[in-house]
């Protein structure tokens, strides 16, 4: 057994009555009374597995903090009023087990049915958390599928995680894919760094460079997760030469503030993990508490967008539920479109105008027809014609 699978077995919490134990622990017999109770938290439980690691435990600071909220179960998630369990009808793009072909020229790819520590938001909770919910057997007919299938240039290892994998089934991966020459970009779309940094492991950070272009996809949803241990595996992937972009999730309770989700953006670039995508939450059975308005997140993306940095500022989507895909969604900036000009704001709330192009007339001789790359406006036509005549008498001059 690898260092990284002993703390995994060794120090992680996957039972209610260890979580109630570890609570009273840490934060009084009050707090586990007032918060865990193991019988009505049990069909939460029976519903999607718990385990939190050791990393994910130690980034929460207190009962009912960004990070409780993500791991610890809640009889909440028993409440179901829109949620569905395959909210964004990934089996329904299933063209053989394991793989969702939704887009063009990608496909998923679902290698491991588990995680290291459970997000109680998860929108695959219907596929993970017990290893028979994945088929390992049934990577044949992946690998074959994305042969067969020219126009897949990039590929993302999901699950459940990656990283939970071995790295020789890992390498073995890699090695199938790469045996596919239309296959261009390898993903993997993890949140290891968040909860088990000691995956990232030297033998892995070797292994993987055999294999580039490797991007990882990591997870991060409140900048409290950003802690050494996982900066410094942050940090491993990146000497590795694997192009790190980050998916967070808009949840409320945990990361629903602009000031936290500016903070958590600076976090991940100061550890050069370039911010991809916020994604409202989706409508699964079992995480809707954790739903806010899309309001929200326009508001969010309003507060990011010239205030800081444009490398802080992800795009905010909507999975679509039932299978539309990713949609961005923009704050109102433009206030009105008309042939003559486009009235919008700022990041401040300033107006401003810009002209749209003026009517052309061909610059070449009146009733030939011109090409497009041969029209100009009247007014800029004179205007070059002056400053060319001035260019060349300055340089018979001179
Ligand atoms: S790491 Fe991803 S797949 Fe695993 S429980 Fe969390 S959200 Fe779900």
């Amino acid at each position: 057994m690898s260092d990284w699978q002993k703390v995994l077995k060794d120090d992680s919490i996957s039972t209610l009555e260890g979580l109630r134990a570890y609570v009273a622990e840490r934060f009084g017999e009050d707090a586990a009374e007032r918060e865990i109770d193991v019988e009505a938290l049990r069909p939460a439980f029976d519903n999607f597995q718990m385990r939190i690691t050791r990393e994910s435990l130690s980034q929460i600071r207190e009962v009912g903090d960004a990070n409780w909220n993500q791991f610890i179960p809640s009889v909440q998630e028993l409440e179901i009023v829109d949620g569905v369990i395959d909210s964004l009808d990934e089996d329904g793009d299933s063209p053989v087990p394991n793989i969702t072909h939704r887009y063009p020229d990608r496909a998923l790819f679902l290698v491991s049915p588990v995680c290291a520590s459970y997000c109680r938001f998860c929108t695959r909770r219907r596929k993970v958390g017990d290893p028979e919910k994945i088929s390992l057997r049934e990577y044949e007919s992946a690998f074959q599928y994305l042969a067969a299938h020219t126009e897949i240039r990039d590929v993302i290892l999901s699950g459940g995680d990656p990283m939970m994998l071995s790295d020789s089934r890992l390498e073995y991966i890699f090695q199938r894919l790469r045996a596919i020459p239309h296959i261009e970009i390898i993903r993997l779309g993890s949140r290891i760094t968040s909860h088990l940094p000691e995956r990232v492991t030297p033998e892995f950070c070797e292994m993987v460079q055999k294999y580039h272009p490797i991007f990882m996809n990591t997870h991060f949803n409140h900048p409290s997760e950003l802690t050494p241990a996982a900066v410094a595996a942050l940090d491993r992937l990146s000497r590795a030469g694997i192009s790190l972009g980050c998916q967070t999730v808009l949840l409320k309770g945990v990361n629903d503030d602009p000031h936290i989700m500016m903070a958590l953006m600076h976090a991940l670039l100061r550890a050069r993990v370039r911010p991809y995508y916020i994604y409202m939450a989706d409508q699964v059975a079992g995480g809707e508490h954790f739903r806010t308005t899309v309001q929200k997140g326009l508001e969010i993306i309003q507060a990011l967008r010239g205030w800081t940095s444009g490398l802080a500022v992800p795009q905010f989507v909507i999975d679509a539920p039932g299978g539309g895909g990713k949609v961005p969604l923009l704050p109102e900036y433009v206030e009105e479109i008309t042939e003559d000009e486009v009235v919008f704001r700022n990041y401040e709330g300033k107006r401003f105008t810009y002209k749209q192009p003026r009517q052309l007339v061909p610059a070449s001789a009146p009733g030939i027809a011109a090409e497009a790359h041969d029209v100009v406006p009247i007014a800029a036509g004179k205007a070059a014609k002056k400053s060319r005549a001035a260019r060349q008498r300055k340089s018979m001059n001179g």
